[in-house]
């Protein structure tokens, strides 16, 4: 067997293509094979499927393939182009390479089982490329995954989220059939999520079921404009709605540690009162016992908050309707300013709390996925540029069918 049979059979090249040379250079660690054609073979317009004899060649183009043993592998051809009376001259479809990329598929399919479970650095690292090339490698992979997407979600959930340093914010839409992130745009204002919405188009977005959000009047207005019957879809989100009952517990307990007489007993409590009755750690748990005892204002806060967390376990939304009736008014007869904020503010959004019996949806799937985020960032130090974000969690996150 000669070199050039070798790597037609190492390298899967297949007629009409065939290799004519290979060049081994011991010194840079090289091995280019360069790849010929067949004269008299027919090949495809890429659009019609057409046949059609070749009408020339672009200039040779250079892809890398996966390593032989310590060399790197090159392969080297001519694209052939044809003339096709409907589509004009059009390059032919390379069986080893996607249009535009300087690498072959087997290549970059290895490059993306690296990038799935290591930052790009590192894969890049490993491949011998740039982290550019490497980025180039999963952008792509990112194109064909969104271009493949077929259906739009019947069920979503909405979220911000900070990046980069400063107070910066991107809006994210979570498909809560598939777990998956389905949008990710700049901004958290009515118009970020408008965009959404219009991207999956007029009759998809009013066909949507359920909408998991915060109570932030942006993400509403904007559901209420695109989506039929939004009153009765949206779900205002739990845990977001026991954030803003911990704030009002944390607001009771400043205005409390200002007073001398009290000072000295919320020392150090602060977070105390932020876990759930369950979650507590040990070491506080002596603590909290003896704060729960006293007669602080904070203690009796802290008692409605948690009480709250009841009526997400009621069966029905007449049940929950009921709970919330007597959570509202021990809430609302409080004299804790902030406790009493709180239940007006979701008194206000009450129709998307008791919602939730009827979707029963949480954006605790989109928490979740908020920590995988999380990770995704930290892994990418360089994500300075949202682009380059975006592309990393469409591919961590996006649930999308990137194979070639
Ligand atoms: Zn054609």
């Amino acid at each position: 067997m000669d070199d050039r049979q070798l790597i037609e059979d190492l390298y899967s090249i297949a007629k009409p293509w065939f290799v004519s040379r290979v060049v081994l250079d011991p010194g840079t660690m090289r091995l280019d094979a360069y790849l010929d054609h067949d004269e008299s073979c027919r090949w495809q317009c890429p659009t019609c499927q057409k046949e059609y004899c070749v009408s020339d060649h672009v200039k040779e183009r250079v892809w890398r393939d996966l390593d032989s043993g310590i060399y790197h592998v090159y392969l080297h051809a001519r694209i052939p182009r044809v003339q096709c009376p409907e589509h004009g001259k059009m390059q032919v479809t390379l069986p080893w390479t996607e249009k535009h990329s300087r690498f072959s598929m087997r290549f970059e399919s290895l490059a993306l089982r690296l990038m799935g479970d290591m930052d790009i650095k590192n894969s890049a690292l490993i491949l011998g490329i740039t982290w550019f090339q490497a980025h180039g490698i999963m952008q792509r992979a990112v194109r064909r995954g969104l271009a493949r997407k077929s259906s739009t979600p019947s069920r979503i959930g909405i979220d911000e989220k900070s990046y980069g340093k400063g107070h910066r914010y991107m809006t994210l839409v979570f498909n809560h059939d598939n777990l998956g992130v389905d949008f990710i745009v700049l901004g958290r204002r009515e118009e970020s999520l408008d965009q959404y919405y219009r991207s999956i188009g007029k009759d998809a977005s009013s066909r949507i079921n359920a909408v998991s959000l915060d109570m932030w009047d942006p993400y509403i207005a904007s559901t209420r404009k695109h989506v039929e019957s939004a009153h009765s879809k949206m779900v205002f989100d739990r845990f977001h709605i026991m954030k803003h009952m911990n704030m009002a517990v944390d607001g009771v307990r400043r205005q409390e540690s200002a007073l001398p007489k009290t000072r000295e007993m919320l020392k150090k409590t602060r977070y105390i009162w932020l876990y759930s009755h369950e979650n507590l750690p040990e070491k506080y748990r002596e603590r909290y016992e003896e704060l729960k005892q006293s007669d602080l204002k904070t203690a009796r806060a802290y008692a409605i908050k948690e009480n709250l967390r009841k009526l997400w376990t009621c069966e029905s939304e007449d049940e929950a309707r009921d709970f919330w009736r007597r959570w509202y008014w021990w809430a609302s007869h409080s004299r804790l300013k902030p406790v009493i904020e709180a239940a007006r503010t979701m008194l206000h959004y009450l129709y998307g709390i008791l919602s939730y019996f009827t979707h029963r949806i949480t954006n605790a799937m989109v928490e979740g996925m908020n920590s995988k985020i999380a990770t995704v960032q930290k892994m990418a130090y360089g994500y300075r540029n949202l682009e380059h974000l975006k592309t990393a969690i469409y591919f961590h996150c996006g649930n999308l069918d990137m194979k070639f």
